[in-house]
């Protein structure tokens, strides 16, 4: 398992999450930050600080946002380059593991508002 930063990120980028990571694995790209999933540690450190909730364990993703999960390793296995397309909306569902697990109600919330993952 690994931690992943999603859609909440982009093109907020306040990089609180970067001084809580103790093995230096979050990096930024273009619109938004990354964590490396071959480095994380899964402590956790970084899912509470972020004023998006865009941070969750891949486990715990809602559908929507397991994509995100994929653009975290494919922007390090491609040397740290690979970010969003342009136009992404920065419009985003929040993930937190402080809430249970998503309802089908709120599930179908969070479809109508993710940002597809093209
Ligand atoms: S704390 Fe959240 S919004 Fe801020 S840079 Fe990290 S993932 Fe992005
Ligand atoms: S879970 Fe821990 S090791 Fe993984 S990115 Fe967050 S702070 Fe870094």
């Amino acid at each position: 398992m690994t931690y992943v930063i999603t859609a909440g990120c982009i093109d907020v980028m306040d990089r609180s999450c970067l001084e809580q990571c103790p093995v230096d694995c979050i990096k930024p790209g273009t619109r938004m930050l990354y964590i490396d999933p071959d480095v994380c540690i899964d402590c956790g450190a970084c899912e509470p600080v972020c004023p998006q909730e865009a941070i969750a364990m891949d486990a715990m993703l809602p559908e929507e946002l397991r994509g995100y999960a994929d653009m975290n390793a494919a922007f390090f296995a491609a040397g740290a380059k690979a970010d969003p397309p342009r136009g992404r909306r920065a419009t985003a569902p929040r993930v937190s593991q402080r809430r249970p697990a998503p309802s089908a109600v709120s599930l179908r919330r969070l479809a109508r508002v993710a940002a597809p993952l093209r």
